[in-house]
C-alpha cells in the first residue's frame, strides 16, 4: 500500500503513525477512529481518512468515496457501541468559525446522551 498523503507536525497524521498514542477503535486501509481525549458525550470518537486533508472545505470529486467511507464507520462505531438506537450525533467542523481546531478533516461521533438543535 502506498505511504499516505502526510503532513509535517499534523497531530493526527501522527496519531495515525503511531507517533502520539491514542485510543483507537477502528482502522482500515482508508480510515482510523480513535477517542477523543476530551469528550462531550459518553461515547466520543473521532474518525480521521489516513490520508491528510485539511477540511471538508478542501475535498473534491477525488474525495467522494472516501468521504462516504468515514460516514459508514461513524454508524459503525455507533452501532457498536450500541447506543445507535437512542440516537447519535455525526459532527464534522470546517474551519475555525465552526469549530475545527485540529486541521486534518475528522468526523465526531457523538452518542449516549441527548443532543439539542441547533448546535451551538
Ligand atoms: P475539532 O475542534 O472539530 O477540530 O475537533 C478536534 C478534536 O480533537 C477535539 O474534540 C479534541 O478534544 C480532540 N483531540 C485533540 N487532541 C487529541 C488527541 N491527542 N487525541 C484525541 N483527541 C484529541
Ligand atoms: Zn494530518
Amino acid at each position: 500500500m502506498p505511504d499516505p498523503v502526510s503532513k509535517p507536525d499534523c497531530l493526527f497524521c501522527k496519531i495515525r503513525d503511531g507517533q502520539i498514542p491514542a485510543a483507537i477503535v477502528y482502522r482500515d486501509e482508508r480510515a482510523l477512529a480513535f477517542k477523543d481525549i476530551g469528550p462531550k458525550a459518553p461515547v466520543h470518537d473521532l474518525v480521521i481518512p489516513l490520508d491528510h486533508i485539511e477540511a471538508l472545505s478542501d475535498a473534491d470529486a477525488a474525495h467522494e468515496a472516501v468521504l462516504g467511507h468515514l460516514m459508514l464507520v461513524a454508524s459503525r462505531l455507533a452501532r457498536e457501541s450500541g447506543l445507535a438506537d437512542k440516537g447519535f450525533r455525526v459532527v464534522m467542523n470546517s474551519g475555525v468559525g465552526a469549530g475545527q481546531t485540529v486541521f486534518h478533516m475528522h468526523l465526531h461521533v457523538l452518542a449516549g446522551r441527548s443532543f439539542g438543535w441547533p448546535p451551538g
